[in-house]
């Protein structure tokens, strides 16, 4: 019996790098010019042979449709519909329909089971949708009728069509298929309709198409954020893409490189790019929840690639538009192995992207690679990936054939070539939260962070030297990268951003050596060119607290882990670096007992033990610690959940100066914040009487919409809107409360 045996590509890697470090190779391939590299690589018989063995592994046949687990997966949602799980269900029969081989029966029972899910959810579009995409196979299938009476199937997607048409009011077309579904049932399958859904219909045939009043409502309720609705938006406010403001100066400097600097005075706020990917990839984890081509979020509706079954897409048209372009050469087996390559996928993306022919090429060819800057073995395993790739080009697709011009040696060393060009010039692609604010939600600040979801390489935006203390906010759109000034910016200064070393979340010398590590250059930016400055900010996160005098001591948090004693400047005592550390892990115990709490609804037990923990962290840390917020705001968020908002708010109101000096005023984690604490201080109905409360808790909820609007919504996008209307219906709230009303 085979076993399965799957190598780990790393695995895999770690094999051929020891193979050729334990013969000449590595020393012949340090020695190849790196042009030669991947021919090199391609012409070692043991290298190629282990690559293309990889290649074939059946591990990456879970990529191909396969009915058997299509019927089966389908019949788990089928279950989970019964007991109303709903979204559960909607994961399972997407899944059913992305493992449904094409225009297949089982295609046409998992849309057909979907659509009902989505009738049941009032979802009447999506519903419409999975409809005409099930009628659509059954028309020109035939089936074997013991297994699926064709007949009543089509008639019973009809009637949930015209269901859906009388929910969403179009009367007209629900009674074209009203008789449609009469003339089917009497004279071609010859199936009785239900008196209980002709009584339904009646309404239909009194219906008038000539009455003014009875004008099908097509009401557009696609309420996804969607690339349709970005280029509306931004061709409302004439912004065509890509997008540079003009005060961004393209200057060049021997020390800087091509660089921007401010050719006038920018404000805090001010969009300077606005710019779509050259290329970029979904990181595999989100395959399910994101769309391969537009990185549109897919909270219900998506469809499944024809070919594939590991991606989903938003709708047609970014199936259409992936699948005549890169992915056609993805397809199929493809994306499984790409899932184990990580950043080389992009690469190949960017050769793909590069070989079409219709693209300015040269703003990819001009970012620099820092080739030389590599170590050889660095190199080598990114030579190992390359003709990873390139085998599975020639051997698994049928590019070559369709490029009868490309040499395949040169485009091994695209390959190469792009690889080390995205590690210096890669961008995340993050989802921001805006998107999942729902009113009354108390989440965590602490636990507010921004995914990546994906890689992609912006041409403009790759021009941004770096800052550890960064005069940008870049964030993104779908697939877009959206960077507007995150202070007032002079005229000359140069516009910077943050790598990711950012002084805030990391001290001078981690960042310093992580920007070498990476990006292969020495930091000079004002914050690293101040280290007392750099320290400041440290002090105040990372501070400690002498436990028996309660005076801040010099040392911080990270000294523990290097040194064995510290020492206290108050009462002169060398203290062990052990008894804070036993300090803490208690603390860190007795608030994981409190969350446990919390999590099972015990909110005043919770409250109790994370108040003891609180008490504990306070004994030996500075009270601006990320740990002390921690509590405060776990703390917060019992009394919310109790409904005790006095004692809520003022626990948020504790730990807000510490997340302002930690993230920055302007920081959307301040914004966040103040929206927290505003929502906390509408809730709370004694603040009705109390004046100064009121005008606090405004100046709160103006504050985080400039902030929010600063950062994110400047274009009016509905997609945001829901968010800012929720603080704009707050600040209504409290207007009415001090005139009196309510
Ligand atoms: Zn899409
Ligand atoms: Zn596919
Ligand atoms: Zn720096
Ligand atoms: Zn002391």
């Amino acid at each position: 019996m085979p076993v399965n045996t799957f190598i780990r590509w790393e695995n895999l890697m770690d094999v051929l790098t020891h193979y050729s470090v334990n013969n000449s190779f590595m020393e012949t391939f340090k020695h190849t010019a790196n042009n030669e590299k991947i021919n090199l690589c391609m012409q070692n018989e043991f290298i190629r042979s282990c690559l293309e063995k990889w290649l074939d592994d059946s591990k990456f046949n879970e990529s191909l449709k396969n009915s058997t687990r299509s019927k089966e997966t389908r019949l788990a949602a089928n279950e989970e519909f019964k007991m109303n799980r709903l979204e559960l269900c909607c994961k399972l029969y997407t899944k059913a329909a992305q493992f449904a081989p094409d225009k297949s029966i089982e295609s046409a029972l998992a849309f057909s089971n979907r659509s009902a899910m989505y009738l049941r959810l009032n979802k009447y579009q999506e519903c419409l949708k999975d409809i005409d995409a099930s009628l659509n196979i059954l028309e020109n299938l035939d089936i074997n009728e013991k297994e699926v009476h064709k007949g009543q199937l089509i008639m019973k997607l009809l009637k949930r069509k015209i269901e859906c048409l009388m929910a969403l009011k179009q009367y007209e077309s629900a009674k074209t298929n009203w008789e449609n579904v009469l003339e089917l049932s009497k004279n071609i399958y010859k199936i009785p309709l239900e008196d209980k859904f002709i009584k339904k219909c009646k309404i239909l045939l009194d219906y008038d198409k000539n009455d003014s009043n009875n004008k099908d409502i097509v009401k557009n309720i696609n309420e996804m954020l969607t690339e349709d609705l970005i280029k509306k938006t931004l061709d409302k406010n004439e912004i065509t893409l890509p997008f540079k403001s003009s005060k961004l100066q393209l200057c060049y400097t021997e020390a800087k490189g091509r660089h921007f600097v401010a050719s006038t005075k920018i404000k805090y706020g001010e969009l300077l790019i606005f710019e779509n990917p050259f290329a970029f990839v979904l990181l595999p984890e989100y395959y399910s929840s994101f769309c391969y081509n537009c990185c549109a979020p897919l909270k219900y509706y998506s469809i499944p690639c024809d070919n594939c079954c590991t991606i989903l897409f938003c709708d047609n048209k970014c199936l259409q538009e992936a699948k005549n372009s890169y992915h056609r050469w993805e397809c199929k087996q493809g994306t499984s192995i790409f899932k184990c390559i990580g950043i080389a996928h992009l690469a190949l993306r960017l050769t793909l992207e590069t070989s079409q022919g219709n693209r300015n090429n040269d703003q990819i060819y001009n970012l620099l690679t820092h080739i030389d800057d590599f170590k050889s073995l660095e190199l080598y395993q990114y030579s190992l990936t390359a003709t990873l790739l390139l085998i599975y080009l020639q051997k698994k697709t049928d590019f070559f054939e369709k490029h009868p011009n490309l040499a395949m040696s040169s485009v091994g060393n695209e390959l190469l070539h792009h690889m080390t060009r995205l590690v210096c010039n890669g961008n995340a692609i993050s989802t921001h939260l805006m998107s999942d604010h729902e009113s009354g939600s108390f989440t965590s600040i602490i636990d507010e962070s921004q995914p990546r979801i994906g890689t992609a390489i912006f041409p403009t935006s790759s021009l941004l030297n770096h800052s550890c203390d960064p005069n940008i906010f870049s964030s993104n759109i779908l697939k877009y990268v959206v960077i507007k000034a995150s202070r007032d910016i002079n005229k000359g200064e140069e516009i910077t951003n943050c790598y990711g070393p950012n002084f805030r979340r990391m001290r001078l010398v981690d960042r310093q050596i992580s920007l070498k590590e990476q990006y292969h250059f020495d930091c000079k930016c004002s914050i690293c060119m101040d280290p007392q400055k750099d320290d400041m900010l440290f002090k105040i996160v990372e501070g400690l607290v002498c436990f028996l005098c309660h005076n801040e001591i010099s040392a911080t948090l990270s000294d523990l882990d290097v040194n064995d004693t510290v020492y206290c400047d108050f009462c002169f005592k060398h203290f062990r670096t052990l008894d804070f550390k036993r300090r803490l892990l208690k603390a860190d115990k007795t608030y994981n007992k409190g969350i446990k709490e919390l999590e099972v609804n015990n909110f005043f037990k919770a409250i109790n033990v994370i108040s003891e923990s609180l008490r504990l962290y306070t004994l030996v840390l500075n009270q601006k610690n990320s740990n002390i917020t921690k509590c405060e705001d776990s703390i917060a968020k019992c009394f919310a959940l109790a409904g005790d908002y006095e004692n809520c708010y003022m626990y948020l109101e504790r730990s807000f100066d510490a997340i302002e000096d930690r993230f920055g005023k302007n920081s959307l984690e301040v914004a966040y914040e103040l929206d927290k604490i505003s929502d906390v201080m509408v809730n709370n109905l004694d603040m009705r009487k109390n004046r100064n409360l009121i005008h606090k808790a405004l100046k709160y909820v103006r504050r985080s919409m400039e902030i929010f609007h600063a950062n994110l919504s400047a274009w009016d996008i509905p997609y945001n809107e829901s968010g800012l209307a929720n603080i704009k219906h707050k600040e209504n709230i409290l207007l009415q409360f001090l005139e009196g009303r309510f």
